[in-house]
């Protein structure tokens, strides 16, 4: 009897301290706070969704005034990072209108009250979002139709934050790159190694191709390339590594 108490003893130590060790470990892989390139810019990445979408929380530490880049799911998670940080969200920004990305648009709209941009490219794709999602086996809310629609030049401002629209398609017609000091976020025009597929309707390879060349390798090797899925990079590392991107490529 007394062995097995302390046999239940030992696995109730290894599965609390299994619980305290992992723990920031698991949030950590999904929440990621960075320093931002500007003084007083605050970057949360946050992992959301089956697909496992970036969310970007891009925000003004002084004003508190916030972009909320891809919110593709999970939207009680990202709703609680804006409040703990007592954030005031100007734009839900879209970098195109698969269903991975917008899945959390319409209740972060209700609870924000901010305005939605996407690129006009892209608008009929964001409103079959639903559609699509089924055709993977999941089912993505609907979005709220765009505020206002974005193209290439445009600026989003929120405090001291100016997001620089680049279109990029060729992942779909719509596909923007969201440009700011020493980083872009990519959407899934650009990942870490590779680049976005192009088999999806809008998809297009040379397309794709020609904007990442036009638009976004003219950009300084140093800027930091934030992407829509998977890990972060830098511009000069993916004209060197990207196998689809470097000499070996023929990419030039
Ligand atoms: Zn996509
Ligand atoms: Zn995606």
């Amino acid at each position: 009897m007394i062995v097995k108490a302390q046999r239940h003893n030992v696995i109730y130590v290894f599965i609390v301290f299994s619980v305290i060790f992992l723990s920031p470990w698991l949030i950590g892989f999904r929440y990621q706070q960075y320093t931002g390139e500007k003084k007083d810019m605050m970057l949360i990445r946050l992992v959301v969704g089956p697909l496992q979408v970036n969310c970007f929380i891009l925000a003004d530490e002084k004003t508190k005034e916030a972009v909320i880049i891809d919110p593709g799911d999970d939207a009680q998670e990202i709703l609680k990072i804006i409040k703990d940080k007592g954030l005031r969200v100007k734009y839900i920004v879209n970098t195109h209108g698969h269903f991975d990305h917008i899945g959390a648009n319409s209740a972060l709209k209700d609870a924000t009250g901010a305005e939605l941009l996407i690129h006009e490219g892209d608008a009929s794709m964001m409103a079959s979002a639903p559609m699509q999602s089924r055709a993977f086996g999941m089912n993505t809310p609907s979005s709220p139709v765009a505020d206002r629609y974005v193209k290439h030049g445009d600026m989003i401002k929120a405090g001291e934050i100016f997001l620089k629209v680049l279109h990029t398609p060729g992942h779909s017609l719509g596909g923007i790159s969201l440009l700011e000091q020493g980083m872009v976020f990519t959407g899934d025009a650009l990942f870490a190694g590779s680049i976005g597929r192009t088999d999806l309707p809008g998809g297009d390879l040379m397309a794709l191709l020609r904007s990442i060349k036009t638009n976004l390798m003219t950009l300084p090797d140093d800027t930091k390339v934030f992407c829509g899925h998977g890990p972060a990079s830098t511009i000069g590392e993916e004209r060197k590594e990207n196998p689809f991107l470097n000499r070996q490529s023929g990419f030039e």
